[in-house]
């Protein structure tokens, strides 16, 4: 039987496979694409999560197919003031202060490489998760691969299988929040914005808020906006002429690589453990993108429960440690994720109240002149950790230990 099958091949599933596998576990995961799935989400991650990448020795290959970005701006449309950051305030706490930029279809592809190392993974991709019966000592979960209805029976299982699980509907558990009423509509586009001295970051209006993010060195850029859900999803592509129209700053030679909608959400399960079954990143909670929490929420995820879940196997701790998972992980995601994100949210695209957006800006102007305010601000990702709940280490002090 196998120790632990993992439902979902997005990068939630496969780093926490890559964890499992790394630590002897026998891991099966259910994918069911037919391969790691192309989809214009997460290019961005902070410095503070490289070291539980290093940690799993996957980090210098992502250095490598992504590229750093040490800036960020934000630019008042209506005013063309630009308030850039860099990482000058943690230089020396880290040796890498910089986001990580890489789309995350290269990252799991990346993850996928190194589970490939080990014997003991088995990836069955085109394979659907339908559902599951748990007993005091296993798990019985029904899939279909390639139309044809099979079975396989886990120790544990985890649910990373997405904002849409299957498994956490076939655990009984819904995902309370709320929604936005606004969508993002994501765009990718050749333009050369360092032309006209946009860096990565935000462009910041009620009317024409946007993220803009440079996705590869060969000038691909992110230019999403937001605009209200009841407008028809069928007449977007106007919408995109006239909105790039009003927004980029100089000529209007763009190319315009593929767009798309999602609705966004601040929602999350009351629990992230039923049983033998927990759930990990998406399928567990969900957040509105502008802070680019999503993934590093999952990731830390992925970090703090392969570590677990590896020591309940191996009947070096007891399950109650996946309850701690599940209380920890809920925590960070309603005082730290969540308000997080729906601040940044609401500053870029909400700022309707003129006073409380110059209240806004004066604080962002005045971080640039306070180190320590700015080396807080910047470490606000690191909210996102859970230490181990095995040692209580954090991964920076994991690290350390490591190199040493
Ligand atoms: C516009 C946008 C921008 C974003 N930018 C960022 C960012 O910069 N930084 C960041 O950290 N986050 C960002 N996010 C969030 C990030 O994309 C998500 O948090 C991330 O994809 C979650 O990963 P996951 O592995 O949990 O789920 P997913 O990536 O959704 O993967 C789930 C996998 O499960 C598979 N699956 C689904 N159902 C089944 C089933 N029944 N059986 C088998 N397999 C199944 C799917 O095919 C998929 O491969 C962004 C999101 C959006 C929408």
């Amino acid at each position: 039987m196998t120790d632990v099958l993992i439902v979902g091949g997005g990068p939630v599933g496969l780093m926490t496979a890559l964890g499992l596998a790394q630590q002897g576990v026998s891991v099966r995961l259910l994918e069911a694409e037919d391969g790691v799935v192309y989809s214009p989400r997460a290019i961005s991650y902070a410095w503070t999560i490289l070291p539980g990448l290093e940690l799993l020795g996957v980090l210098d290959d992502l250095i490598a197919a992504g590229h750093p970005i040490d800036d960020r701006c934000w630019r008042i449309f209506k005013t063309g003031e630009t308030i850039v950051y860099n990482h000058d305030a943690v230089r020396n706490i880290t040796d890498r202060p910089y986001n990580l930029t890489l789309g995350q279809d290269v990252l799991a592809k990346v993850v996928l490489q190194h589970i490939q190392r080990y014997p003991n993974v088995t990836i069955d991709w085109s394979t659907k998760f339908i559902g599951l019966t748990q007993t005091t000592d296993k798990v019985v979960i029904r899939a279909e691969k390639a139309g044809t209805p099979v079975e396989y029976d886990a120790r544990w299982v985890v649910g990373a299988d997405g904002g849409r699980s299957a498994v956490r509907k076939a655990i009984g558990l819904t995902m309370d929040g709320f929604t936005w009423p606004q969508r993002f509509v994501v765009t990718n586009i050749y333009y050369d914005f360092e032309k006209y001295g946009w860096s990565s970051g935000y462009l910041v209006d009620p009317v024409y808020g946007a993220v803009v993010y440079k996705i590869t060195l060969d000038g691909l850029w992110r230019f999403t906006f937001a605009e209200q859900t009841t407008q028809p999803l069928e007449t977007v592509g106007n919408r995109i002429r006239s909105f790039i129209k009003a927004t980029l700053p100089g000529d209007q030679h763009y190319e315009l690589v593929l767009h798309t909608a999602y609705n966004m959400h601040q929602r999350s399960a009351a629990t992230y453990r039923v049983g033998r079954v927990v759930l990990a990143g998406d399928a567990a909670h969900i957040t509105n993108p502008t802070s680019g929490f999503g993934l590093m929420g999952g990731l830390y995820d992925s970090f703090v429960l392969s570590e677990a879940l590896a020591s309940v196997v191996d009947g070096r701790t007891g399950d109650q440690v996946l309850d701690r998972y599940s209380e920890q992980r809920l925590k960070i995601y309603h005082e730290v994720t969540s308000p997080i994100s729906s601040e940044s949210l609401r500053l870029v695209f909400n700022s309707t109240d003129e006073a409380r957006l110059e209240r806004d800006l004066s604080v962002l102007r005045a971080r640039k002149h306070d180190p320590e305010a700015m080396r807080k601000f910047l470490s606000a990702p690191a909210g996102l950790e859970t230490p181990s709940l095995i040692s209580g280490q954090t991964l920076v002090q994991r690290v350390k230990e490591k190199r040493l």
